[in-house]
């Protein structure tokens, strides 16, 4: 997957997505993630990119030209990639809230423009021209679009076939099945005193998955009453499990 960001920080943006595993599939060609500063493509000739906002009020807001002539920068470089196959995000309070069913849809694109908007915010007509989604990443205000572009890409990245080792699996994590994820423990096994629960050891896969089970559903009523709300019955959630037996132990024994 190719996720170009556009932004006024490329450095910011870079470095967070240069380390782990981000990083590693970067350099494994599993991901091809650019960044472009809007900046270099004002034509202004102090290169501003910002100007008051027409109606009054407070700040500055970021202005059309830059973004534009940026964005045809990126989808002119040559690289064939259909309108279809390609998402242009814009990162906005105001946008659709990204959680982890918006990561899955959205890394079956095969490329992501992303829109960094600072300041202010963006002038409208750039985004009615040239973005596809407005996305939130919750309700609060940011200084900027970067940390949320970076929150996307990594959440759609890891996703991306080839970015996770199988070490690394994602199958049977916090929000799949509609669950969070239940307690986990490695070495050692006795800790400040607290012990790993008993059924972890006795290698009764059965009793394990069980086991993990009833927490995850605790944990999920607990800390997200809305998300339990969600839940299929219990007889269907028992039938889903069946089919997913896949875990690995401490040991590396599977
Ligand atoms: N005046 C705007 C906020 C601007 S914040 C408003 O009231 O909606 C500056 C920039 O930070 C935005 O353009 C956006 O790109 C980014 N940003 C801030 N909070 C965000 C959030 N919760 N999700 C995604 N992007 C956000």
């Amino acid at each position: 997957m190719r996720i170009d960001i556009m932004t006024l920080f490329p450095g910011l943006v870079d470095t967070v997505l240069s380390e782990s595993i981000i990083g590693r599939a970067r350099k494994s060609g599993a991901l091809d993630v650019r960044t472009y500063n809007i900046r270099d493509y004002s034509e202004d000739k102090h290169h501003r990119v910002d100007d008051t906002p027409y109606g009054g009020g407070m700040g500055m807001l970021m202005a059309a030209p830059p973004i534009y002539n940026c964005y045809e920068a990126v989808t002119g470089d040559g690289e064939a990639f259909s309108k279809e196959d390609t998402r242009v995000l814009y990162m906005s309070p105001r946008g659709k809230a990204f959680d982890q069913t918006e990561a899955k849809r959205l890394s079956k694109y095969s490329r992501l423009i992303i829109l960094c908007g600072h300041y202010e915010g963006v002038d409208q007509r750039v985004i009615d021209e040239i973005v596809d989604e407005e996305i939130s990443i919750g309700d609060f205000v940011l200084t900027g679009g970067e940390i949320p572009a970076c929150i996307v890409a990594d959440a759609v990245g890891r996703l991306v076939p080839g970015v996770l080792s199988d070490d690394e699996c994602y199958e049977k994590e916090s929000f799949e099945d509609g669950l969070l994820e239940y307690p986990q423990y490695t070495r050692p096994p006795v800790f400040h005193g607290m012990e790993v629960p008993e059924v972890l050891l006795s290698g009764h896969h059965a009793n394990i998955e069980k086991w993990r089970h009833e927490q995850s559903l605790e944990i999920t009523k607990k800390n997200r009453p809305d998300l339990a709300e969600k839940l299929p019955p219990e007889e269907d959630q028992k039938k889903k499990r069946r089919r997913t037996p896949k875990m690995k132990s401490a040991d590396g024994e599977s």
